[in-house]
């Protein structure tokens, strides 16, 4: 239960029911289209006459269209709804450090396209190179109306000036990303850390996750992301930084890491941890690929390649990143107990040999018996990117704000 906050509430108004019950039904319809008026009366418990109401302004507004006549042995022939895919797009675009990825989705979050940029060192330079390739995009994709676009970053965006305020990977400072892009585009548009971005996104359209009210994403590359959806409410904390739990110090006299402390789970279990552990187990033979000279360019991708192969030291690498992904995720199954824990990252293509480590290192640390399931999200599926559409989505299909 919330306390109502006297200082930031709603009154009930009459519009308010009246609000819930359209987003109750545009949900139902969304879940389980085709539907006919009386199957969405009998889900929901309203009368046809309100269902009737409700679904003509839907219709009118255009967000949901008539199908085709079912088929009843006597009277009259139901006409079953569904969501109107080609009311709307969505832009995505997810923003790593190395490159960004742009797409275009219906509001049936089907992606009608996506390509690739690099991001570059210039913020000022990338949004407007950014803009010119959502502009291009639209147009190369017309629809009658675009919603808006939705941005996932690899940093935290502070919830009140909307700024891009903490992210030690893309080396920007702090950053108005929003102003510039909505100026450029005419689109409003809705940043969020990458890992709450894939949390929404589990939310919204997770295999997994009917039903589930709490539920953590940890999103692995070269940095690591927490996103925390508890009660069914995104958590962001004070200011937007709630989750980093990627900048705990695990060993306090671990590795140096960007963020300035040291030993931080993110520099013992992300992808560059795994890079270097492979570095510095690896011979040093001339030309081989792990010699000093080639440090550099083993990437995590390499990694992966080599123990496909069997590569005993990219294993032993992989093995200890593993580990400590195991290590940090106790930590947060002891600390949240969520039924569901998401991993995103490259890493879930070896989760065979992967995911038994973290187990193990969850059994022997966390006692608390949670209960919590730990997937693996499918790399193909474009969960980043998925989120991303989910930010604009859930203006539409979310909850209301009451009291
Ligand atoms: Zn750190």
């Amino acid at each position: 239960m919330r306390k109502i906050d006297l200082n930031n509430f709603r009154v009930a108004r009459s519009e308010t029911a009246r609000d819930i019950n359209r987003r109750i039904v545009l949900n139902l319809i969304r879940k389980h289209q085709p539907i006919s008026r009386a199957g969405l009366a009998r889900r929901c418990g309203l009368q046809r006459s309100t269902v009737s109401a409700i679904t003509e302004q839907l219709i009118a507004e255009r967000w949901v269209i008539k199908g085709a006549a079912g088929h009843l042995p006597r009277g009259r022939k139901p006409t079953f709804l569904h969501l109107n895919d080609e009311r709307a797009g969505i832009v995505g675009v997810d923003i790593q450090p190395v490159t960004t990825t742009l797409a275009v989705a219906g509001i049936d979050s089907h992606f009608l396209a996506h390509e690739s940029m690099s991001t570059g060192r210039d913020p000022a330079e990338f949004v407007a190179r950014l803009s010119r390739r959502i502009l291009d995009l639209i147009r190369a994709h017309p629809k009658s109306s675009y919603e808006g676009i939705g941005v996932s970053l690899p940093g935290r965006i502070d919830t009140s000036s909307q700024k891009l305020t903490f992210a030690p990977n893309l080396e920007w400072g702090e950053l108005d990303i929003k102003t510039p892009l909505e100026r450029a585009t005419g689109l409003p548009v809705e940043l969020e850390n990458t890992a709450n971005a894939c949390a929404l996104a589990e939310l919204w359209s997770g295999r997994h996750t009917e039903g589930v009210s709490n539920l953590m994403t940890v999103t692995v590359s070269d940095d690591i992301g927490v996103g925390m959806i508890i009660n069914g409410q995104l958590v962001q904390g004070s200011t937007g930084l709630a989750g980093e739990f990627g900048h705990v110090s695990l060993i306090q006299d671990g590795p140096q890491c960007r963020c300035g402390n040291r030993g931080c789970w993110e520099v013992l279990a992300s992808n560059s941890a795994a890079a270097r552990y492979y570095a510095q187990s690896a011979s040093v033979r001339k030309g081989e690929v792990g010699s000093k000279s080639d440090m550099a360019t083993v990437g995590f991708g390499d990694i992966l390649r080599l123990v496909q192969q069997g590569d005993a030291k990219a294993c032993k690498a992989l093995d200890q990143m593993a580990h400590f992904l195991g290590v940090g995720i106790a930590m947060l199954i002891t600390g949240l107990a969520p039924d569901v824990l998401v991993v995103v990252g490259e890493v879930t293509r070896a989760w065979d040999r992967v995911g038994p480590i973290v187990a193990e290192a969850v059994k022997q640390r966390s006692f608390t018996h949670a209960g919590t399931h730990i997937l693996p999200t499918d790399p193909e599926a474009q969960p980043r990117l998925r989120g991303t559409i989910a930010l604009v989505l859930q203006k539409h299909f979310g909850a209301p704000f009451i009291a």
